[in-house]
């Protein structure tokens, strides 16, 4: 059982104050709120161990380098990776997506060849595939879903065929919470012998997640999504992939000699990490994983998955409420309109009740298009909110649909 006050304690901004009311904070599927230890970290980090990594021989530099190292071996126990030079160290889940969007494509992928993408990604997830197919004149099919939400298997499998070169899926939904099948959907497409990229962007702050139990080619997240820092992220890939693709970005670091007449590329995972990185960063992040660890996955999945079940049966109670995505399997994000009350309204005016959430299209236009509607709001939830907080905003909620 998590302590939830305790935890909250240990969350500083939780207990800031908006237009002098407490903050209730829903909108962590954009990004979450930092712990005193990852806070601690990157204060340290700055103050005591500061040193550029790989390429000094002084002591800094060494024990700079050896706390980057052992952050990236941390990413791959968390992720159960077979090995840390399958860990890249990206500017987050977006970069993580572009850069095997170039890498893969630059190296398998000819005209004539297809991406597989579904309905419901980011555009983070949709839109360098298209850049993709716009270079090497291919096509992106799409994968349809049902109207609770739920992508669709069969129709899924039809668009598989001897020109798909890769399937790009998200674990979990930002809109809709919908938790894919990702397992499934890998192990129908490994049959038809194609790799697939999965956006864990909203999976990996929800639950344990396994990359060689999923047998994943490709996944990614963002560290800020999962308590840790931003501008930072992590793209998982197999060696056997990672390996063979050409490098994302030329630079330093990236590189095992350069001539002028020709020049040769580091090993994995350094292959794709030209510059130097965020290595202050990356052992902010090791500090986050350690924090939900602690706390334990199973225990912050159960928790939010309650939390989740009262927010939405709290919603569904208020006269002219529209929740959107119904799936079986559902995680820690709720997206609603409140009768005709335009979404921005009523985010506004949560916010000046001291609720923050998120309005607008979601970096989702296409899933917006596919539900008939231009824009909602959406509470989403970690395992810092409480059940009081959902009260808040359905007070809030019950007080705005009274002023139109
Ligand atoms: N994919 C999904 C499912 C997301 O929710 C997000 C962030 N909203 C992203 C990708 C992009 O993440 P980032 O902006 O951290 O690169």
């Amino acid at each position: 059982m998590l302590e939830i006050s305790k935890i909250r304690g240990e969350f500083p901004i939780l207990s800031e104050k908006v237009y002098d009311r407490p903050l209730v904070y829903l909108d962590n599927a954009a990004t979450t709120q930092k712990p005193w230890p990852v806070i601690r970290c990157l204060e340290e980090g700055y103050r005591r161990h500061n040193a550029n990594v790989h390429r000094g021989v002084h002591f800094l530099s060494q024990t700079a380098t050896e706390a980057h190292e052992s952050a990236r071996s941390r990413v791959g126990r968390f992720l159960n990776a077979a090995s840390a030079e399958e860990i890249v160290f990206t500017r987050g889940t977006t970069e993580s997506v572009n850069l095997v969007a170039f890498s893969f494509g630059e190296t398998y992928c000819r005209e004539g060849d297809e991406i597989v993408v579904s309905v419901m990604e980011h555009h983070s997830n949709i839109v360098p595939w298209q850049m993709l197919c716009e270079r090497r004149k291919m096509r992106l099919k799409v994968i349809p879903m049902n109207d609770r939400g739920e992508l669709q298997l069969d129709e899924y499998e039809k668009l598989l065929g001897p020109r798909t070169r890769l399937v790009a899926v998200t674990h979990v939904s930002n809109v809709l919470g919908t938790v894919n099948p990702v397992g499934e959907i890998i192990a129908i497409a490994h049959r038809h012998q194609i790799p697939v990229f999965v956006d864990g962007a909203q999976a990996v702050p929800h639950r344990k997640v396994d990359v060689q139990a999923l047998d994943a080619d490709f996944y990614a997240f963002s560290a800020h999504k999962v308590y840790g820092p931003t501008g930072l992220g992590v793209l998982y890939g197999k060696k056997k992939w990672m390996d063979e693709m050409l490098p994302y970005q030329g630079g330093g670091e990236m590189i095992e000699q350069v001539r002028f007449d020709k020049t040769t590329y580091n090993v994995l995972p350094f292959k794709f990490e030209a510059g130097t990185p965020d290595f202050i960063g990356t052992t902010a992040l090791a500090a986050a994983l350690d924090y939900v660890e602690t706390l334990g996955m199973g225990e912050i999945s159960d928790y939010e998955n309650q939390l989740l079940q009262y927010t939405q049966e709290r919603l569904a109670a208020l006269p002219g409420m529209k929740i959107y995505g119904q799936a079986a399997d559902k995680e820690s994000v709720v997206s609603f309109r409140l009768g005709g009350i335009h979404p921005y309204d009523t985010g506004l005016l949560l916010d000046k009740l001291g609720v923050a959430v998120r309005t607008g299209h979601h970096c989702a236009q296409p899933l917006m298009e596919r539900l008939g509607i231009d824009s909602c709001v959406r509470a989403s939830l970690s395992f810092y909110n409480t059940r009081e907080e959902i009260d808040a905003l359905c007070a809030a909620l019950e007080r705005i649909r009274k002023m139109f």
